[in-house]
């Protein structure tokens, strides 16, 4: 069988290597140029390749296509290989048809990261064999060439769902679905929520869906679907509503089970939306009767990536914040919500279509100042002057950082959640919390 694959990112060049191991013939075709380590790895195992084009000579005789998730699926040449009758999947389906290990898949707009981490930590702490990819780290068609794991769990972007055709997991988790990336669904919500509802559309009763009870999007959809078919999987809805800040009250599974009660001091998580993505990540483990005991000994010692609500230090005081990570209204709606102490903001960057009026009653209520960290700041200028006293414009995580720390007093949080993309200033979020970090670390030194 032929195989090309599209692509030569992680995705790509996972499915790559495991169409290789497979026994297939595997061609990989990138538009862009490939990067020098995926390259060498392409090399060494005698996989031919090319780069910054796409032959169609090369590609015309493929049995099946692996398209990588950076790919719209309306590009000619995808258009052109379908015309042609020839499969495009995604690399997600393309190694889902070679593992029978049961699946945990996480998708969302936000939460993806934070939920797919900790229930992999769950599994871990409960000593079992499990692996964590997709859209995270190691790509799952990596995952299954170089590792024999008993359990995978998945984070998934609606682009690798959107190239699926028999993929089903064992337990599916749909954390919430905002606006975002709707380029590549015509500039239409409904074809953006489709697509998200994939990871259920393989679902059987014997499989678990945990959905978001509060989310306006999900509701609407499964009122339409009605989920009421015989196969339909079995569904636990989780409200992101959470009274306490130390005890997280999780529902009980379907089908026997009590409500269980976990203690968060000691986890790093904190604010509804991360109480809620880790009922979610307890639902899926207890669904694999992973002991409470376990359980909660796995949130004690949970390490989150950096970025995602991530404390830096107290200086005087005052405690520093990074939620670089934080790029959509919603993830800044929830890191305010989180913030029990008066904020000064730092917020901006290529904005992506915000609507700042759903955060106004927070920034009344939360807010001392906003540092604006942006090439352009008018929109922030425009939509905040009127509600705050204190709003100053800087270019740069140091002076972001250095006027910030002006207006904080002791007792006070200085909040990184741009609500914006990076590239304007900074290489990606990651630069941006680093950069972040680092003003931090120098203040006082100058
Ligand atoms: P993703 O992988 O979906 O981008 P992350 O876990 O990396 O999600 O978090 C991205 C941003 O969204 C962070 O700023 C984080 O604080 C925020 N966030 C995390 N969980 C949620 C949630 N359930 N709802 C809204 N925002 C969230």
């Amino acid at each position: 069988m032929k195989v090309t694959v599209l692509g030569a990112g992680e995705s790509g060049v996972g499915a790559a290597l495991l169409a290789k191991k497979l026994g297939h013939d595997v061609f990989v075709s990138d538009a862009g140029t490939i990067k020098n380590n995926f390259s060498r790895e392409l090399t060494d195992k005698g996989i031919p390749n090319e780069e910054s084009k796409h032959t169609w000579t090369n590609i015309c005789d493929s049995d099946i296509v692996v398209k990588s998730p950076g790919i719209p699926d309306a590009a000619p040449l995808i258009l052109q290989l379908i015309a042609q009758g020839i499969p495009v999947i995604s690399e997600i389906e393309f190694a889902c048809r070679y593992t029978s290990a049961p699946i945990i898949g996480i998708t969302g707009s936000n939460g993806k990261t934070t939920t797919a981490r900790l229930t992999y930590h769950l599994f871990k702490s409960a000593g079992l064999n499990v692996g964590l990819g997709g859209n995270i780290g190691i790509s799952f068609a990596r995952n299954i060439t170089e590792n024999k794991y008993d359990y995978q769990v998945l984070e998934l972007s609606s682009f690798q769902l959107d190239g699926i055709v028999s993929f089903r997991p064992k337990v599916a988790i749909l954390l919430n679905i905002t606006p975002d990336h709707l380029d590549r669904y015509d500039y239409k919500m409904e074809n953006y929520v489709r697509s998200k509802f994939r990871i259920t559309m393989n679902q059987q009763e014997d499989d678990l869906l945990i959905l978001n009870a509060d989310d306006v999007e999900i509701s609407r959809f499964t009122k339409l679907q009605k989920f009421s078919k015989p196969e339909s999987p079995r569904l636990i809805k989780v409200s992101n509503h959470f009274e306490n800040t130390h005890r997280l009250v999780i529902p009980p599974l379907l089908g026997g089970g009590q409500e269980g009660a976990f203690d968060m001091k000691q986890c790093v998580l904190k604010g509804q939306h991360n109480f809620f993505n880790a009922a979610c990540a307890i639902l899926a483990a207890k669904s694999f009767d992973i002991e409470d005991e376990v359980i909660q000994e796995g949130l004690n010692t949970f390490v989150n990536d950096p970025h995602r609500l991530e404390f830096v230090a107290t200086i005087n005081g005052v405690d520093y914040i990074n939620d670089s990570k934080a790029t959509n209204i919603d993830s800044v709606f929830y890191a305010l919500q989180a913030m029990e102490k008066p904020v000064v903001w730092i917020a901006g960057g290529l904005d992506k279509g915000n609507d700042y009026q759903l955060l106004m009653p927070l920034v009344e209520e939360k807010l001392k100042a906003l540092i604006c960290l942006g090439e352009d700041n008018e929109k922030l200028l425009e939509n905040f002057s009127p509600i705050l006293k204190i709003i100053e414009e800087t270019k740069s995580a140091k002076e972001a950082v250095e006027r910030a720390t002006v207006y904080a007093e002791d007792g006070d949080v200085i909040l990184l959640s741009p609500a914006c993309a990076s590239f304007d200033l900074f290489e990606n979020y990651m630069d941006r919390g680093e950069q972040f970090k680092a003003a931090i670390r120098g203040l006082g030194k100058a």
